[in-house]
């Protein structure tokens, strides 16, 4: 007897993560159909979806651009219910027929419907990192709550997953650390004088993949590990000090857990986010998910290097943040959303990234939030302060 398909909702679907979740969906007609998918403003490409995955919901941010799509909808003859708003990102996440949630909308705005779903006890797959930055213990909580199994989907944190045991009971007493890597970005050897000068274009032109344009200069600030860091901390229960970072330029390792023998694991394969994708969908399983396997033969070398505090300062933000009350990781976040989306709009150069996250560190200090309000209101303060930040600087 064949199982009956699992219903999967995608949050942010029209994004780098979203376009490749449905891609490895596309795969496999007979184990996955699609409840909702939502898009921020994207209209034809939501549309062009709908069209391929017929999902019962599309959902999207505003109601201008849900309009929008209805109309388009209704003139195809498509059967897909269109909706709009926060509240309707969290019904389709939250819907009793879905099983799985992909959370991969970018940023601070994730937080609400991924919360919903971890709370509805969905099998979660978690790509939108900020989410688990910005909620913290309260994220952690809501997925015990809810009883239902979250799964990572970062590269690095799907690596040590797959290195650790099965069974999450075993990991304090036989892990001493983990390993993230990261490419280093696309500044690695980039004179540091030159670091200023760098427009947003440069920055979202990534080595080895197409992402979205926050994680692309996140990735080439390091930021992105420092947020990966505080992403560990959370998932897999640690302390800080058993986090590390090493720079790995071939991404073939995509991170690795050292036990307390020393003996180290790691998960490589070639850097495809497919990968961590089809693992989390088809977890415990494996199963095919369109990537090119690595050629052992054709790989020239691995190097490694750490990260030099003076080209990445951004990435030290984050031990200090978790030895902080657990709000200032909120802090950090919503600083370096401003930070990132105002040298994006050219409002600000690309090393006053750090310059506008650390001053906003500095000026607002949290206390530990007891619920989602508490936290939005961190979030919101944090936001103020770093908008300050960007107009000083540039004043
Ligand atoms: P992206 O910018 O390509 O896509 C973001 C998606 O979220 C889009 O569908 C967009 O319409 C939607 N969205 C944006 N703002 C929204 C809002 N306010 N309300 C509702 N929807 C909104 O981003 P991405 O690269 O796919 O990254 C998504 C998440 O996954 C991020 O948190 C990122 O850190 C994480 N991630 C990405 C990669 C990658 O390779 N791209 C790897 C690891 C983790
Ligand atoms: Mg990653």
């Amino acid at each position: 007897m064949t199982s009956p398909r699992q219903t999967v909702t995608i949050l942010g679907s029209t994004g780098s993560i979203g376009v490749n979740t449905l891609d490895v969906i596309s795969r496999h007609p007979d184990r996955y159909e699609v409840f909702a998918l939502t898009a921020a403003t994207q209209v034809e490409a939501l549309l062009a979806q709908c069209q391929a995955f017929s999902p019962r919901y599309a959902v999207m941010a505003s109601a201008d651009h849900a309009g929008q799509l209805s109309a388009r909808v209704k003139e195809m003859g498509l059967p897909v219910q269109v909706l709009a708003g926060a509240q309707a990102l969290c019904d389709v996440s939250a819907d009793p027929s879905v099983q799985v949630v992909m959370a991969a909308i970018v940023g601070a705005a994730g937080l609400a419907p991924t919360l919903a779903a971890a709370r509805a006890g969905k099998k979660l797959l978690l790509a939108n990192k900020e989410a688990l930055v910005v909620g913290g213990g309260l994220f952690m909580d809501a997925v015990r709550d809810g009883g239902g199994t979250l799964l990572p989907i970062d590269s690095e944190h799907s690596a040590i997953f797959q290195c650790l045991p099965e069974d999450a009971r075993h990991w304090p007493s036989r892990l001493d650390h983990i390993l993230l890597t990261s490419s280093g970005g696309p500044f690695r050897e980039t004179p540091l004088s030159a670091l200023p000068g760098i427009t947003p274009n440069q920055a979202c032109a990534h080595p080895n993949f197409v992402m979205g344009r926050k994680i692309s200069v996140d990735s080439a600030t390091m930021m992105n590990k420092a947020l990966e860091v505080i992403e560990a901390r959370w998932l897999f229960d640690l302390p800080p000090e058993k986090i590390k970072v090493l720079i790995h330029p071939q991404q073939i390792i995509h991170s690795m857990v050292q036990f307390k023998d020393t003996s180290v694991l790691a998960q490589l394969g070639t850097p495809d986010m497919r990968v961590p994708i089809a693992y989390g969908l088809s977890w415990p399983e494996r199963m095919e998910s369109g990537a090119q396997p690595l050629d052992f033969s054709s790989l020239v070398s691995m190097t490694f290097m750490d990260p030099q505090r003076e080209r990445y300062p951004g990435l030290y933000l984050s031990w200090d943040a978790l030895l902080a009350p657990e709000g200032t990781t909120t802090v950090l976040n919503a600083a370096n959303e401003v930070a990132v989306a105002a040298f994006l709009e050219q409002r600000l150069r690309f090393d006053q990234i750090h310059a506008v996250n650390h001053a906003t560190l500095t000026a607002v200090l949290p206390s530990k939030p007891h619920s989602l309000d508490e936290l939005m209101a961190i979030d919101a303060e944090a936001r103020a302060m770093a908008e300050a930040q960007v107009h000083r600087l540039r004043a």
